[in-house]
């Protein structure tokens, strides 16, 4: 994978084909537990994304992610939108101005995003949301980091990690968001934002492995 903006850019607007892919499905879990709005606010999102977001030579993977993030938090509303925008919006402050990504940088923007997750939302570990896709995957990423994996690792470990994360949110109770608000009866569903989560780092590691 190219490392650079333009490989920043190519690697979100992969994922906006996968989000297209599973609105579906994003839909049919939301509706379980909340509105049945996520896959359909997501798709508008990153439908937006693909108009908007384009890379200028010379452009850091700092700026492609403040581009993205601002176009989410525009378009996708909900919960989810100003939830992933500021993640990604930390996620690039987190970066810097460096020109190019390591794995390092990559680690460290994967642990920035859960801090503005929960920054944002308050959620912790087990409340059944985002976070319990996100977690793991920042734990797995730092640890692959650590012992010195490349990009395409750490975004595998990263990706298995949050999956499982996700899967790990069917048994249990909601406390935050909607599916909050059905108490009890959220248990026996996967989050839909967790599973969104995990999507998305499917998505990008399968942009860093090719
Ligand atoms: P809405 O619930 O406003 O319709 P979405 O359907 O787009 O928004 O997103 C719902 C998802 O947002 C949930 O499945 C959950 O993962 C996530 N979420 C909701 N509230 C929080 C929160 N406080 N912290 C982290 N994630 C949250
Ligand atoms: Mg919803
Ligand atoms: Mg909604």
């Amino acid at each position: 994978m190219n490392c650079d903006g333009a490989g920043t850019a190519a690697a979100w607007l992969r994922v906006a084909g996968v989000v297209r892919e599973h609105c579906d499905e994003l839909v049919r879990l939301d509706r379980a537990i909340g509105d049945g709005d996520h896959g359909e606010n997501l798709r508008r999102g990153f439908d937006a994304v693909v108009d908007r977001v384009t890379s200028a030579e010379g452009d850091t993977p700092r700026a492609v992610l403040r581009q993205v993030a601002a176009t989410l938090i525009s378009t996708v509303g909900g919960a989810a939108g100003p939830l992933y925008g500021t993640a990604l919006l930390r996620a690039g402050n987190a970066i810097g101005d460096r020109p190019d990504l390591d794995a390092t940088a990559v680690a460290a923007a994967l642990e920035a995003a859960l801090e503005g997750v929960v920054a944002r939302g308050r959620a912790e570990p087990g409340d059944k949301t985002m976070v319990d896709a996100l977690r793991p995957a920042v734990l797995a990423a730092a640890a692959a980091a650590e012992r010195g994996a490349t990009i395409a690792e750490v975004l595998a470990e990263a990706s298995a990690a949050a999956d499982a994360g996700a899967q790990a949110t069917v048994p249990l109770v909601a406390r935050k968001g909607r599916a909050s608000y059905l108490g009890e009866r959220s248990a026996g569903h996967l989050d839909p934002g967790a599973r969104s989560t995990a999507l998305i780092l499917a998505s990008l590691a399968g942009s860093a492995a090719s």
